[in-house]
């Protein structure tokens, strides 16, 4: 199945400077340490990686002067070419690879009418924009052209790689509860709402909206153990045009009678309904697939376990994914329920749903056979800072250096609503608070791997070079979507306004949101 895929996304943070090493406190000329100052967050596939960045000291006045003389954003149709491919100028931030951040201060991103791009000029002539696109081999598909004005940039769209849909109502309730009083207190009363179909058309369509707003180009969602509910958000998905896996949670035990399948046969025929539901939708899979979600082993009769493993060595193309090693009070329980097992890695190896297509969230205590388990299986983990630290019980924060240093899969997660923010930018925000992330961010020689092999997905978005699906967000920072971000001053690189809007800058700056060449931000 040529999946479109989910491989990521990127972010980057300024590092602490008081945690890094010496080589990397040489500065640059404002004050922004010049190695080793970002982390990079991919997406859709995770990864966390702390590269060197490669060059960008972007001269001054090189953005946003560039514009002076342009107060708005230039949109010209070019008529005669007929078909719905796009073309953007203007300053363009990516990253080539997982280990280096590409700053262009003008750049040109051809995008074909099927949404792959087809052009990339990284230093384009500002002044001469007709002629550019002229010279290309511009197709019937490449029709229009987005000037960006004035404190705009492009950069790919963010992937978020856990959260809970049918938690959209929820966020910000119950936190710092312990995980499984937040669950009986807070999220199975709330979930169970979703047995009405008209309740979930009502909250998925705005947490897909939501999200998109928010720049979140693809979503690793969680639905409700309802088949219907969980269509109803893979259906929003496709028709919103959001990159995403759907899940139909699975819960037999440890859950409310109101809240949890009838019986193992019904918890397994109805995900294989819903997985072929979705394969009508979209028999591709070139935007939404079904992903396997065992809530976790505590909610899960070992038959389910089983027969979700059964499904998924049938089905080579669906990503897995469940809870693991999130709290003490729930790895406790699991091992109570499970003797057999000492820990969750054998757990779950043991019921045919560790491999590389699995995508674990939190992994918060982990042991040294465990991180060698799923290195060797080839694991994913999503890593959610914020519900870490404030829902489950404790201060809990993944040993992501260590997941680095061995070259495990890492990526960020939102877990909204256990996050009681469903923002990106807040979950690198707070990844750089912890300590073993600033850490992480200092060493700046581990390399993060594509999570994108793990789940089946190809290479297809997280950057603008030629052949990727066009996944991307148009970021204003100037004038009334200026929001709250720390202001712009005129003698600013790109590079330092970049970092203003990382770690100051919110939805109002995110302008236009593309998947796949579409433009679908909600208005
Ligand atoms: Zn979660």
């Amino acid at each position: 199945m040529a999946v479109s895929a989910v491989q990521v996304q990127f972010l980057c943070l300024p590092v602490d400077r008081d945690l890094m090493t010496a080589s990397c406190r040489k500065e640059g000329p404002f004050g922004v340490p010049r190695v080793s100052c970002w982390l990079l967050v991919f997406s859709v596939t995770f990864n966390i990686v702390t590269p060197c960045i490669s060059s960008p000291q972007t001269p001054k006045h090189s953005w946003p002067n560039l514009y002076t003389t342009r107060n708005k954003s230039q949109y010209i149709t070019i008529h005669a070419m007929a078909q719905s491919g796009k073309v953007f100028l203007g300053p363009v931030i990516h990253c080539p690879s997982a280990s280096e951040l590409e700053i262009l201060p003008f750049a040109l991103v051809g995008v074909n009418s099927e949404g792959t791009i087809v052009s990339l000029i990284k230093n384009a002539d500002p002044e001469n924009t007709q002629d550019l696109v002229a010279a290309l081999d511009v197709s019937p598909s490449l029709d229009t052209i987005h000037l960006l004005a004035p404190g705009q940039f492009l950069i790919p769209g963010f992937v978020d790689t856990h959260n809970h849909a049918p938690q959209w109502a929820q966020r910000g309730l119950g936190q710092g509860m312990h995980i499984l009083d937040w669950l009986n207190a807070i999220t199975f009363p709330n979930e169970s709402r979703f047995r009405d179909p008209d309740y979930a058309r009502r909250i998925y369509a705005s947490c897909v909206d939501g999200f998109l707003r928010q720049g979140i180009t693809t979503a690793s969602y969680y639905g409700s153990v309802h088949g219907e509910a969980t269509n109803i958000l893979a259906g929003f998905c496709l028709e919103k045009g959001q990159r995403a896996l759907v899940g139909k949670c699975n819960m037999t035990r440890n859950a409310p009678e109101y809240y949890r399948d009838a019986s193992v046969e019904e918890s397994l025929q109805v995900t294989e309904a819903c997985i072929a539901h979705i394969r009508h939708l979209d028999p591709e899979g070139k935007l939404v697939r079904h992903v396997l979600t065992p809530r976790f082993a505590i909610s899960c009769d070992p038959e389910v376990l089983q027969g979700l493993g059964q499904i998924a060595d049938r089905n080579p193309d669906l990503p897995i994914q469940t809870h693991f090693n999130e709290a003490e009070q729930e790895m406790k329980a699991t091992m109570e329920l499970f003797p057999q097992f000492t820990n969750e890695a054998d757990l779950y190896e043991h019921y045919g749903l560790l491999g590389q297509r699995s995508i674990l969230a939190h992994c918060c205590h982990m042991s040294e056979y465990e991180l060698d388990r799923l290195k060797a299986l080839g694991c994913g983990v999503a890593h959610c800072p914020v519900s870490n630290m404030t829902v489950g019980g404790g201060f809990m924060a993944a040993p992501v250096r260590e997941f680095m240093r061995r070259g495990i899969k890492v990526g960020l997660g939102t877990d909204s609503g256990g996050g009681f923010s469903s923002s990106i930018l807040d979950a690198m925000r707070q990844a750089m608070i912890a300590s073993h992330a600033r850490e992480v961010m200092s060493r700046g020689q581990d390399t993060g791997l594509s999570i994108g092999e793990v789940c089946g997905l190809h290479d297809k978005v997280g950057n603008f070079e030629v052949g990727k699906e066009f996944d991307a967000i148009v970021v204003g920072t100037q004038g009334p979507e200026q929001g709250i971000m720390t202001m712009v001053e005129d003698d600013d690189t790109l590079k330092t306004v970049f970092e203003k809007f990382i770690m100051t800058g919110d939805d109002r700056n995110i302008l236009e949101v593309y998947v796949q060449g579409r433009s679908v931000k909600a208005t």
